[in-house]
C-alpha cells in the first residue's frame, strides 16, 4: 500500500472539468486537503469546444480550451493539481470513502462525483472527424455560428426537440431527422416546432453518413421505409440520440437514476451522506459550463460544512 492509499484527505474530487476545477479552486481556497482526479488530464467537455461565447465574464475566447486552460491555472493556483488516474470503483464506510483507480487508491472524509456525462455518438461515418466542424451536441452553444444557414437535428425526444425549436430561432432552416414515424418529445415541444415556417421533419429517416473534409457539407440519409438514400444539403447537423453519464464507478454506493445520472438534493447531497456529486453527471443538470460551476461551488460550501462539525450530510432531500 502507497504513502497516500494510507493517508485520510479531507477531499477526493472525481473529474476536472468545470464542475470538479470551481470545486477544487473552492476547496483549495478553504484549505481543504484535496485530491482532484481526472483520467484525462482535466477540462473535461469544454476542451472540445470551438468557440465559447455564453460563460458570464468571459465574452470571447478563441477556443474552449484556452478557458479550460485558465480553469486549471486557476485551480492550480490555491493547490489542487490534478492527478491524472481513472477512478474505477468507490469503496463507502461510515467514517470514509475510498476512491480505487487504475493506478492506486485515495481515502478521504468525503468524495466529489464530477465525472459528467458524454453524447451518445450517432455512429455515422465522419462524425468523430467532423465534431466541433459542423457536428454539434450543443444547439445553443454552437447554433448562432450557423446564422443563415440550414441545419439538421437528429433526433425525437424532449431535447432534441427543444434543442430544434431553439434553432428555428437562430438558423434560416432547420430540419429535423427521426428513425420513426412519430416523435417521443414532449407535445408541447412537438407542436412548437412543427408550427415553425421553417421546420420540416424526415420521418423514418437515418442518418447514414456525415459529409465534409474540414467541416460539414452535408448528410448522406436513408428513408427505412422506402430504402431510398439521398443527400441533404447542411452546415451543421446537432446530434442528440440520448445521453451516457460517467457514472458507472459509483453504481453500486450512490442512488443513480433510471438513466445512470446519479441522484442529489438542492445542495447536491447523495443517498450517501459522505458523496456529493456535480455538473452533469447530476440529475436535472441543465448541463452548461456555469451550471457545472454553480454545482460544484454549492457541493464545496455544504462538504465543508459537513467537515467542519464532522458531521455527514443527513439523508438528501428528495427533490425528483
Ligand atoms: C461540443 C460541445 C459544446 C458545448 N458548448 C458549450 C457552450 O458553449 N457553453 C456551455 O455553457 N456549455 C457548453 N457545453 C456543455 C459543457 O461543456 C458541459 O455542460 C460541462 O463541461 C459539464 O461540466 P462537468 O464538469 O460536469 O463535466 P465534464 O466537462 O464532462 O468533465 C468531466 C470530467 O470527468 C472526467 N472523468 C469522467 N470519468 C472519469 C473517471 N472514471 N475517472 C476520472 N476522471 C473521469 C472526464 O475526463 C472529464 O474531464 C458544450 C458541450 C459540448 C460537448
Amino acid at each position: 500500500m502507497s504513502e497516500d492509499e494510507n493517508k485520510m484527505h479531507d477531499l477526493v474530487i472525481i473529474g476536472a472539468g468545470p464542475a470538479g476545477m470551481a470545486a477544487g479552486i473552492y476547496a483549495g481556497r478553504g484549505g481543504l486537503d484535496t485530491v482532484l482526479l481526472d483520467m484525462m488530464g482535466g477540462g473535461g467537455q469544454v476542451n472540445i469546444i470551438d468557440r465559447v461565447e455564453n460563460y458570464p465574464g468571459v465574452p470571447d475566447i478563441d477556443s474552449g480550451a484556452q478557458l479550460a486552460d485558465l480553469m486549471r491555472v486557476q485551480a492550480e493556483k490555491f493547490g489542487a493539481s490534478v492527478t491524472f488516474d481513472q477512478v474505477e470503483r468507490l469503496e463507502a464506510a461510515e467514517d470514509a470513502v475510498t476512491v480505487h483507480c487504475a493506478g492506486g487508491s485515495h481515502r478521504a472524509r468525503a468524495v466529489l462525483i464530477a465525472s459528467g456525462s458524454r453524447h451518445k455518438p450517432l455512429g455515422a461515418p465522419g462524425e468523430g472527424k467532423l465534431m466541433g466542424k459542423g457536428v454539434s451536441v450543443c444547439a445553443t452553444c454552437d447554433g448562432p455560428f450557423f446564422k443563415g444557414k440550414h441545419v439538421a437535428v437528429v433526433g425525437g425526444g424532449s431535447s432534441a426537440v427543444m434543442e430544434a425549436v431553439y434553432l428555428t430561432r437562430v438558423v434560416d432552416r432547420v430540419t429535423l431527422i427521426h428513425r420513426r414515424d412519430k416523435l417521443r418529445a414532449e407535445k408541447v415541444l412537438q407542436e412548437r416546432f412543427l408550427a415553425a415556417d421553417n421546420a420540416t421533419v424526415l420521418w423514418d429517416t437515418v442518418v447514414e453518413e456525415i459529409l465534409g473534409e474540414n467541416e460539414v457539407t452535408g448528410l448522406r440519409v436513408k428513408n427505412l421505409k422506402s430504402g431510398e438514400s439521398s443527400t441533404l444539403d447542411v452546415a451543421a447537423v446537432f446530434v442528440f440520440v440520448g445521453l451516457l453519464p460517467n457514472s458507472d464507478f459509483a453504481r453500486d454506493v450512490v442512488e443513480l437514476d433510471d438513466w445512470g445520472f446519479v441522484k442529489v438534493d438542492l445542495d447536491m447531497r447523495t443517498s450517501h451522506p459522505r458523496i456529493f456529486a456535480a455538473g452533469d453527471v447530476r440529475t436535472r443538470s441543465a448541463r452548461q459550463i456555469g451550471t457545472a460551476v454553480g454545482d460544484g461551488i454549492t457541493a464545496i460550501v455544504k462538504i465543508q460544512e459537513m467537515l467542519d462539525t464532522d458531521t455527514p450530510a443527513r439523508q438528501f432531500d428528495r427533490v425528483e
